[in-house]
């Protein structure tokens, strides 16, 4: 065993394109004991995410597949959430946090925000950062809007960080740190300096591997993920989810049963 599990992969219920089953089946054929499955939450549409109904559709599935593993393998159903208000609001409501066995949160382009203003103050300076360097005014605000979400929300795992919404991530992973959120190393879009990962790992802040698969056989796909770690000399033990089963604090508040 090296991966324990792989705790964000998508489906055909959002922008993925296999069934749950499949993503099962390829995590047992890799040895994990541990599957999350987290598809793009309630407010984007651009990703063709869950709604509210297909949430419990994907259930069924889950159930199923379950039964079908016979213990082979654990498996969650989460949501991958976006931030879609400035006071760090997400698009999940309260009752919903405690349907979710793992809760991701990140940006994605083009949510549906919480009000006008937040969504041109979200929105716009992040999906052009590739062209127009945000403002250091631009990053303190985003750095702002997601520790507010850190201490609003139990979330599991902060994805993809610095990925076109730009944040000073050291004072992010403080916060991860200080809550007990995991910050993602993230197979497909990683937007860290070794610096900067250096400088979060001072924190105490504690980081897991997620390939986000989108197809099934992306599922626990970390050699250019290994690659980076390698390079910048981050030790690949240290990951919440290698070589042990990760034990998700802010779950265990979510969720009584856990
Ligand atoms: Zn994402
Ligand atoms: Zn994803």
């Amino acid at each position: 065993m090296n991966y324990y599990g792989d705790y964000h992969t998508h489906t055909h219920y959002s922008d993925g394109v296999s069934k749950v089953w499949e993503n099962v089946l390829s995590a047992i054929d890799k040895g994990l004991k541990e599957l999350a499955i987290t598809d793009h939450g309630f407010n984007n549409p651009k990703y063709g995410a869950l709604t509210r109904e297909t949430f419990y559709l994907q259930r069924e599935e889950i159930e199923e597949a379950r039964k079908k593993a016979q213990g082979k393998i654990q498996i969650y159903q989460g949501v991958e959430a976006d931030i879609i208000g400035l006071d760090g609001t997400i698009d999940v409501n309260q009752d919903e946090l405690e349907e979710m066995q793992i809760l991701i949160m990140g940006y994605h382009s083009f949510s549906e925000a919480k009000s006008k203003k937040d969504w041109f103050k979200i929105f716009p300076s992040a999906y052009l950062s590739f062209l127009i360097k945000p403002s250091k005014a631009t990053i303190r605000r985003n750095t702002r809007t997601f520790i507010n979400a850190i201490k609003k929300y139990p979330i599991d795992i902060l994805a993809h960080i610095n990925h076109l919404f730009k944040v000073d991530c050291v004072e992010v992973a403080k916060a991860c740190a200080d809550y007990g959120t995991y910050i993602e190393l993230n197979a497909k879009h990683l937007n860290l300096s070794f610096q900067t990962l250096y400088e979060m790992s001072l924190t105490g802040a504690e980081f897991i591997a997620s390939s986000d698969a989108h197809h099934f056989s992306r599922i626990a796909e970390f050699s250019k993920l290994e690659e980076f770690m390698k390079k910048a000399g981050f030790d690949k033990t240290k990951l919440v989810n290698y070589n042990k089963k990760p034990e998700f604090p802010r779950r265990k508040i979510r969720l009584k049963e856990f």
